[in-house]
């Protein structure tokens, strides 16, 4: 349930009063800046402006500024890029309305919308949006500029981004695609076009989506989103716009829009309300012409709005996951292919041990998610910052607890093996398909046995399958095949499962949102023994057995029992362990 503010419904609200906003500026210890706030004041009165400027001159951080401002008024501020939107309180205001007069719904509690605009104490204003919205509002404050950007997301619809993409083929300007280069430049600069790939990547946005494929076919080109894992088609467009659109994507990249023999890697951000969003960008060449696929990373600081749900990590692997936790020194990795949730989770661990007196160091590639009290570096391949290079550096901080976002390379490995038999906790990540593979996978670096075998204390593998949508679940009974096949051990007959039979809500997959599924492999004297001994991954799995590992589709499948997710979804995403 989202945080009502709790002068909801009894609300006396006060006309914006810019002293009482600067009074209470005034009476924060060391606040220096009351003089520019003055000045402000005397340029912007009493609007909504005059925070924007606060924030934008950096005289007081965003938040704070804001709480401040919406206190002088008697009303809550609410940030729309974390908080819970829902779309039956957008669908109150139209889409016109909305635009014009800048307010967007959030959400509808006990038949009253809480709506955020920047002006809260218009009274006029709030009557004409209860009128539109039929029904009772409460109006919250926040920012104009994060309420437009807010709005082109949240209203952004299939539909809308096909008449747009219809107009866009109509125009006699993109007729001729094989045009030479400066040209192109000229076409993807075209305004209408650049605010259609802008909708694009709101869209994908919108429907949680980590990865857009833009991808020309033999007689049309299509856009696709990668949503819960899973890539679907969400656009058609003809040929003639496509090189255009690559163009526009190379030049947000800073990419050789010359170039279209040679694949091409880049990043771009864009800014969203008062966040930055980042997106990795790679371009490919293909037999209809080139694709690119969009990366969408997680905005700094604000993961909201691309949050998984909530983990449902099983207690029989997040009790002794918690416990290897605390341990004080040794290497604990955390194992999956890409966009398997390994951030999320490492992130989780480090949360548990962020303490005051624990100095925390990260080095990542890049900082997805920033947390306070922890010194956060990113690497820099274009000033040759690598990986190793900070990490030995990082040595010399004095540090307890140190993550390292990706180990690649025998520099990295060794560095951390060493910092791990020293008295350090040492978090990382490793490309491998099952948690004792990781083991293996250090010596295959070229990591001594004898130094790998004491610094392991814990390997934790995972994937995320898409979880069954809430909205329109329903229990099945499965074949006995099916039962008999997956489920033998455990002698189950006639229990039912689950499945989504799809609905508006998932847009007819019957999935929303994902789960996460484990496996863990605890660290024994019997297991460092095998590995100084060089013995198999088989070996290796058999000890850790013995104290409890079970292979991740045994997760999975208790998420299965549990209703989380599908069989389907569980075999799809540990394909590779079923081979074996
Ligand atoms: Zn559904």
């Amino acid at each position: 349930m989202p945080n009502l503010p709790n002068n909801a419904r009894v609300q006396t609200i006060h006309k914006v009063q810019n002293g009482a906003f600067l009074q209470s500026l005034r009476q924060i210890p060391h606040f220096e800046y009351a003089d520019e706030v003055e000045l402000l004041i005397g340029r912007y009165g009493d609007t909504p402006q005059l925070v924007q400027a606060v924030v934008d001159d950096k005289l007081l951080p965003k938040d704070h500024a804001c709480r401040y401002w919406a206190d002088a008024m008697n009303v809550a501020y609410v940030d729309p890029f974390a908080s819970v939107i829902t779309e039956e309180a957008v669908g109150k205001i139209p889409v016109e309305i909305a635009r014009k007069i800048k307010a967007l719904g959030l959400y509808v509690v006990d038949g009253v919308l809480t709506v955020a605009i920047a002006t809260p104490s218009d009274a006029d204003l709030v009557r004409r949006l209860s009128q539109i919205a039929q029904m009772p509002v409460s109006p919250v404050f926040a920012l104009p500029r994060e309420i437009e950007d807010a709005i082109a997301v949240h209203y952004c619809t299939e539909k809308g981004l096909e008449e747009s993409l219809g107009e866009l083929e109509r125009s006699t300007l993109f007729e001729k695609p094989e045009m030479a280069g400066d040209k192109l430049a000229l076409l993807a600069e075209d305004t209408a076009l650049i605010q259609v790939l802008d909708e694009i990547i709101y869209f994908a946005m919108r429907e949680r989506a980590t990865d857009i494929h833009v991808e020309a076919q033999e007689t049309q080109c299509r856009i696709r989103f990668r949503i819960d894992g899973n890539l679907r088609e969400i656009l058609s467009y003809s040929r003639k716009l496509h090189r255009a659109f690559l163009t526009r994507i190379k030049i947000l990249s800073n990419l050789n829009i010359a170039e279209s023999r040679f694949p091409q890697d880049g990043r771009f951000s864009m800014q969203v309300g008062s966040q930055l969003a980042n997106f990795r960008v790679s371009t490919m060449p293909a037999s209809h012409g080139e694709k690119a696929a969009i990366r969408i990373l997680a905005m700094a600081g604000k993961k909201t709005m691309f949050t998984l749900d909530k983990m449902v990590i099983s207690q029989t692997i997040l009790q002794p996951f918690k416990r290897l936790v605390q341990n004080p020194s040794g290497i604990i990795f955390v194992t999956g292919p890409t966009g398997s949730g390994k951030t999320t989770t490492l992130y989780a661990a480090l949360n548990e041990i962020n303490t005051p007196d624990r100095n925390i160091s990260t080095i990542e590639d890049p900082v997805e998610i920033q947390m306070a009290g922890v010194t956060q570096t990113q690497v820099n391949s274009n000033i040759d910052l690598k990986f190793s290079t900070v990490l030995r550096s990082l040595m010399r901080q004095d540090p307890d607890v140190i993550l390292v976002g990706e180990i690649r390379d025998l520099e990295t490995a060794k560095i951390a093996t060493e910092a791990a038999l020293t008295g350090h906790i040492v978090f990382a990540t490793l490309h491998t398909n099952t948690a004792p593979q990781a083991i293996i996978r250090l010596l295959e670096i070229g990591v001594e046995s004898y130094m790998v075998a004491p610094s392991i204390i814990g390997v934790l593998s995972q994937r995320l399958a898409a979880r069954i949508c809430d909205v329109c679940k329903e229990t099945y009974f499965p074949s006995r095949e099916t039962l008999q096949r997956y489920f033998q051990d455990e002698g189950l007959t006639d229990v039912p499962f689950f499945r989504g039979r799809g609905c508006a809500a998932c847009r007819n997959t019957g999935y929303k949102g994902r789960v996460a599924f484990h496996e863990l492999v605890l660290i024994t004297e019997e297991i460092r023994t095998l590995i100084s001994q060089g013995r198999s991954v088989q070996e290796i799995s058999q000890a850790a057995a013995k104290v409890g590992y079970k292979p991740l589709r045994y997760d999975g499948l208790k998420k299965v029992l549990l209703g989380l997710t599908t069989i389907e979804e569980i075999e799809q995403n540990t394909s590779f362990e079923w081979a074996t």
